[in-house]
């Protein structure tokens, strides 16, 4: 196995009128290709925030992060938006999906915003049997022209999934993914995310509070004090 991310030395701190907040203070972590990991900690603990940062959504104060030993920290802004968009797939608690849109068209709307119009139209069929196709693998082909308002929790966060992957990311980064979900829901969310980690090799990082979620990683991160405590799921 070789080293897929890893972040070294991360800093992170959020102002608050004039005084800072500090929420990472030195962060090192390694996730190798194809590794599930979930990252723990109490509530304000900065998982959320140590996500998004080794995602790209937000930068870090000061440290590094590698993606196959290449610095991907302090790139053009252009670069960043292609990491965003195509190596990163997020999934986070809420789904986030649209609410106008129909599941098929949120499962199609990262591929609208990578192609734009014309590019989008010109590839119309291929990218749609591609949603299509990703919706049937998640257990929602028979729920492509619902809206959002119309599909459960659980269904809600399988679009969510499919549209995470629609982008065919290296990396797939999830927020609490059942923690919106009752338990039935959110195991059948998870053994989904386990079986696409066996299946494609997909690297997953996720972030939760429950211990029970993070024991089905192959490997769980503490996140305590803005720092990493890690130990093995066999120890917990
Ligand atoms: P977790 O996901 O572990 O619950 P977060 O990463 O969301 O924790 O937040 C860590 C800490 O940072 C919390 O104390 C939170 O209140 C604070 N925080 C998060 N986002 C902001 C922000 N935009 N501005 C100020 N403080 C923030
Ligand atoms: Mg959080």
């Amino acid at each position: 196995m070789s080293i897929h991310l890893s972040a070294e030395g991360l800093f992170k701190s959020y102002r608050k009128g004039k005084s800072p907040v500090p929420v990472l203070h030195g962060v090192d972590v390694e996730v190798e290709h194809g590794e599930f990991v979930a990252i723990v900690g109490a509530s304000g603990s900065g998982k959320s925030t140590l996500l998004h940062v080794l995602g790209q959504l937000d930068a870090p104060d000061s440290g590094q992060i590698h993606l196959d030993g290449r610095r991907i920290d302090h790139v053009s802004e252009r670069q960043r938006d292609q990491l965003r968009n195509r190596t990163f797939g997020f999934i986070f608690q809420f789904y986030h999906l649209l609410p106008e849109f129909t599941t098929l068209e949120n499962v199609l709307s990262p591929l609208m915003i990578r192609y734009g119009m014309f590019g989008y139209l010109a590839r119309k069929q291929q990218l749609e049997q591609r949603a299509k196709g990703l919706l049937e693998r998640v257990g929602l082909g028979h729920r492509l022209t619902h809206r959002p308002c119309e599909l459960s929790g659980g269904e809600m966060q399988r679009a969510a999934i499919a549209r995470a992957l629609a982008s065919q990311p290296e990396v797939l980064l999830a927020d609490e993914p059942t923690g919106n979900l009752d338990a039935a829901n959110g195991q059948s969310v998870l053994d989904l995310l386990r079986d696409l980690n066996r299946e494609q090799g997909l690297t997953m990082i996720m972030v939760t509070h429950d211990p029970h979620v993070a024991a089905q990683a192959d490997r769980v991160i503490k996140l305590v004090d803005g720092r990493v405590e890690e130990w093995a799921p066999a120890l917990m």
